[in-house]
């Protein structure tokens, strides 16, 4: 597997913990050449400044910091095939007529304008490069279907739904990919936070604490491999935009 993605690059928003780290070790392992960011720097990235990956501290609320990265990242390596937005948060968690508006929009500026500033660091540089790659915005089940107690999340997921479905239909004449990807449930702080909710706040925690007890989550690890099929793979049907993982036994299998 390494002789095949050897020399590509990848970028991954949100790797200091969770799925954005799970996805790098992955690439990286894979032969990718890997560059990551996050608001804070994690202990590993302090550590490990190497040939083939490159951590910055940057939020993905700022769009100047991160078009900086991407061509930062462009400059070191000679161009970037894969960027995915995988930086994201959950709360604020409660009834949606009890939110504070200063934190929805704080959530809608990081889950939805995150993405949105992810989306064009990637694409400008790319018509630049001029020769295709693949932007993958990681989604949720909450895109689609609704659970109390989390309309920032859902309302901010579907946006990233339907942004990447715009995307795709624009960027496919230029041969760059675009995918929204639900990644499935996975073991992160992002799921520990969800089964420390109170029952008032999130009706349907008990769900996710038997989903934990029963062992049916997934690592962080995991979505790496359907990310590189859908990157360097045959390319799919251009109307699957939006993909779920747990639904996708042919991208389970990649
Ligand atoms: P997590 O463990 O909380 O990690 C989130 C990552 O995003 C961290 O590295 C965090 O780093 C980074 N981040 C948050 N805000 C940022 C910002 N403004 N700028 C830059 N980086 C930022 O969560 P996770 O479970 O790995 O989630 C990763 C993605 O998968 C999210 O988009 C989430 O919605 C999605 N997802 C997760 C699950 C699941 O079951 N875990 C299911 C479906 C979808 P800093 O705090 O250092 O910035």
């Amino acid at each position: 597997m390494k002789a095949r993605f050897q020399g590509r690059v990848a970028v991954v928003t949100g790797v200091s913990r969770g799925l954005g780290l799970g996805l790098l070790r992955e690439f990286q392992a894979a032969g990718l050449h890997v560059a990551g960011c996050a608001r804070s720097t994690p202990a590993w990235a302090e550590n490990e400044e190497n040939s083939s990956v490159f951590f910055r501290a940057v939020d993905v609320r700022d769009a100047a910091a991160l078009a900086e990265f991407a061509a930062a990242v462009r400059q070191r390596w000679g161009g970037i095939d894969l960027w995915v937005n995988n930086a994201g948060v959950l709360e604020p968690i409660g009834m949606g007529r009890d939110l504070d508006p200063a934190a929805f929009a704080a959530h809608i500026a990081i889950n939805v304008d995150g993405v949105w500033n992810g989306c064009r660091a990637f694409l400008q540089g790319a018509h630049i490069q001029g020769r295709g790659g693949t932007l993958v915005n990681i989604s949720s089940g909450a895109a689609h279907s609704a659970y109390r107690g989390w309309a920032a999340y859902c309302a901010g997921k579907a946006a990233v739904d339907q942004l990447s479905r715009v995307l795709a239909l624009e960027e496919a004449e230029y041969g760059i990919r675009v995918f929204a990807l639900a990644p499935g449930i996975i073991e992160t702080d992002m799921q520990r936070v969800i089964r420390k909710q109170s029952a008032t706040d999130f009706p349907d925690v008990e769900k996710f604490r038997r989903l934990h007890e029963e062992g049916l989550l997934g690592g962080p690890t995991e979505p790496a491999a359907a990310i590189l099929r859908l990157a360097f793979g045959p390319p799919l049907d251009p109307a699957r935009v939006v993909l779920d993982l747990r639904d996708s036994v042919e991208l389970r299998e990649s």
